[in-house]
């Protein structure tokens, strides 16, 4: 999303040195309020790690949200905002057996696990919580698909659970995430007919599961349409009615991007436009922000987002665009150069939009000099 008139103001009134990213508290006000009326009755739990700004943790722990958090950091943050221990997920299916304890003690009782190893670090050091097992998506239709890595075979899921239930835990359900930046409505039904199938078998092994996590996936606008938050929602209400029919369980949802994403804006500067031989036509131009200042999204280019100058209304070119630092993995675009204006010089500022989500936790702590991205919140 553009810049709202608050970012921009605060930029011209504040004139911030260096790049840095503004975000808006309004636009995740209006953000938690679509997704608590397009999905009522589902707990909403943000996940953190898509911008931990003390500011938008406290702003949504007020309108009572809930948190799904990767680390026992993000557990004192969401605790540190106002949220009371149950309202707060251990979703990381990795996790040291010290910090489930850690975790435990701060008084959280809800965990993601996807194996029976973690089952038993689980009911070491949280005994008697609950915990719902991650199962994998293909991922098919995100941009940044986060398969394989997180969650087991739906086949492995019930013998998780079941070791959990033998070990005194509450098997509580299954969660699944459907890959960040998921256009596609159809990815939650796949994953809830697994879901459903898996509540099936656990039932015949006396195991009654409550909950199923729908996870992340919520788009951000950036170049491309997406659907808005009610498509989504009246997907996987769908979803759930197909597969569960009138016992639908629990729900809940853990949006980052989607939550966050078209909040924030960076302002960067170009610092040089050049090319690599004297009749080339393809311009590089070198911003003061790449891969390592916080763009780390643009990995395999997978993130594109929008960029606007005050000389858009000038005749446009394909360009390169990379990062000030000395690593040649710091470039931005290339495979499919970016229009840029032609008249575009160095000094000129460039807003890149819709960076509230996976900005600023991205950015290195000092490569090349470089500080990490400031954040403004507003
Ligand atoms: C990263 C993550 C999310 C947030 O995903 P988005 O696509 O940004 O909404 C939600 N749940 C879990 C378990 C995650 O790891």
């Amino acid at each position: 999303m553009a810049a709202t008139a608050r970012i921009l103001d605060f930029l011209r009134t504040e004139k911030p040195e260096g790049p840095c990213l503004v975000v808006d508290l309004n636009v995740i006000r209006d953000n938690y309020a679509a997704f608590d009326r397009a999905m009522p009755g589902t707990r909403i739990f943000y996940a953190v790690k898509a911008n931990p700004a003390p500011e938008i943790l406290s702003l949504l722990a007020s309108m009572g949200s809930n948190f799904d958090t990767a680390s026992v950091v993000e557990i004192e943050m969401a605790l540190a905002a106002g949220a009371s221990p149950d309202r707060i997920s251990f979703g990381n299916t990795i996790k040291k057996e010290r910090d489930v304890a850690k975790a435990h003690a701060y008084g959280v009782s809800l965990f993601a696990v996807d194996s029976v190893e973690e089952v038993e670090k689980v009911a070491r050091a949280a005994p008697g919580a609950k915990v719902f097992c991650r199962i994998l998506t293909d991922g098919a239709g995100a941009e940044w698909p986060l398969s394989r890595k997180f969650g087991c075979e739906p086949s492995m899921a019930t013998d998780v659970l079941l070791h959990a239930h033998k070990l005194g835990l509450n098997a509580n359900g299954i969660s699944f995430h459907v890959g960040s930046q998921q256009t596609r409505l159809g990815a939650w039904d796949t994953a809830l007919e697994q879901a459903k199938s898996i509540f099936d078998e656990c039932a015949s092994v006396g195991i009654h599961l409550q909950m199923v996590n729908l996870g992340g996936g919520f788009p951000t606008k950036y170049l491309k349409a997406v659907p808005g938050t009610n498509a989504y929602a009246n997907a996987i209400h769908d979803g759930l009615a197909k597969h569960f029919g009138n016992a639908i369980p629990e729900t809940i949802i853990e949006p980052g991007r989607g939550m966050v994403g078209n909040a924030g804006v960076i302002k960067a500067e170009v610092v040089l436009v050049s090319k690599k031989h004297a009749n080339d036509n393809l311009r590089w131009v070198y911003l003061d922000i790449g891969k390592f200042g916080g763009l780390a999204e643009t990995m395999d280019e997978a993130i594109r987002y929008p960029i606007v100058t005050a000389k858009d209304a000038d005749a446009k070119a394909p360009c390169v665009i990379a990062g000030p630092t000395c690593d040649s993995a710091d470039v931005l675009y290339e495979k499919t150069p970016y229009d840029l204006p032609l008249s575009l010089s160095v000094g000129d500022e460039v807003l890149i939009e819709s960076c509230g989500a996976y900005t600023t936790t991205y950015a290195s702590v000092a490569f090349n000099g470089f500080p990490p991205l400031k954040s403004y919140v507003i």
